[in-house]
């Protein structure tokens, strides 16, 4: 009996796996069209200061809508990586979020965050790519923010070291970003010179258990160590004002806006400063 049922829950298995590895492979083939079909977009979230909530720069975020489907990026960045779409998709992301930024009409020049995978940044091209997207779109440096994810530090230091070393010669900011939930340790922070970090939602969703001190202790160190650091998926008034009383530089979540598109961003500005 015992077998039996063991034999069955492998069949099972391996048929789920099946299933699984068709789906991948059906995205994958998906994906492949998608910048061809225009299938991808990017939408952007505001990033605001928490002394005064005043926008001080928007995230890019990828989208793709699959006939009547919405992708999210957590689905298919994972697959475009492991199957190498990830170096087209990320220059289509880097300059389609410059030539973007470069065309908002306002007062103040504000940066935009891309998301940079860790297969981009080792990539030998990458930094070619990054000027392309800055000269095409005649965006300086100082507008364009890299966030790496955390996994960059299970990668080769030494390459990251010297990506991170280029894009701030062309005086490009770079921040860690779901700081908390990787692998990234506070001396590699330092090695690297990191400009920013941005602590996952996860914890700012715990405030009121051991969320709060963990943020509390990684303010202590960005101060010591000089770097500035952004809290995500702030979702409510309190986390906000918690936040800014730990002294958390910036905020970012539901709570100020969702992610917008591209043609919605100029009309949330003229009307911000009356929603808060
Ligand atoms: P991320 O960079 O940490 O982006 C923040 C995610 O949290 C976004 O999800 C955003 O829509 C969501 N979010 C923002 N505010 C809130 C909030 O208040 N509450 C909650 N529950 N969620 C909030 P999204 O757009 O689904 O992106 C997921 C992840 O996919 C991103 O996490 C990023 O790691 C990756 N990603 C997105 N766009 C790109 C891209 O162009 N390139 C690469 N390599 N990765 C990307
Ligand atoms: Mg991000
Ligand atoms: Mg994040
Ligand atoms: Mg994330």
């Amino acid at each position: 009996y015992q077998k039996k049922q063991a034999r069955s829950t492998v069949g099972v298995f391996t048929e789920q796996m099946d299933q699984l590895y068709s789906y991948e492979l059906r995205l994958k083939n998906s994906l492949t069209k998608a910048i061809e079909k225009q299938q991808l977009r990017l939408v952007f979230q505001p990033i605001v200061s928490s002394n005064d909530s005043q926008i001080v720069a928007f995230e890019a975020l990828l989208r793709w809508q699959l006939d009547d489907e919405n992708i999210p990026p957590d689905e298919f960045i994972g697959i475009a990586e492991q199957y190498g779409l990830i170096h087209e998709i990320g220059a289509w992301v880097l300059n389609d979020a410059c030539l973007q930024a470069s065309q908002w009409s306002f007062e103040q020049a504000l940066p935009v965050c891309v998301n940079v995978s860790v297969i981009q940044l080792q990539d030998e091209h990458f930094i070619s790519i990054i000027d392309d997207a800055l000269s095409s779109s005649s965006l300086s440096g100082e507008r364009l923010h890299i966030e790496i994810t955390e996994s960059v530090f299970a990668a080769d230091t030494s390459i990251i070291s010297e990506r991170i070393k280029q894009l701030q010669h062309r005086k490009i900011k770079v921040s860690i970003d779901d700081f908390g939930t990787g692998y990234s340790s506070l001396s590699v922070i330092q090695d690297l010179a990191i400009n920013m970090v941005k602590i996952d939602r996860s914890f700012v969703n715990k405030m009121n258990t051991n969320g709060h001190a963990i943020i509390s202790a990684v303010m202590h160190i960005a101060s010591s160590l000089d770097f500035l650091v952004i809290a995500e998926g702030v979702e409510t008034e309190e986390q906000a004002q918690e936040l800014q009383k730990l002294g958390v530089h910036y905020l970012q979540g539901y709570h100020y806006s969702k992610p917008l598109e591209i043609e919605d961003i100029d009309s949330y500005l003229i009307q911000e400063p009356e929603s808060y």
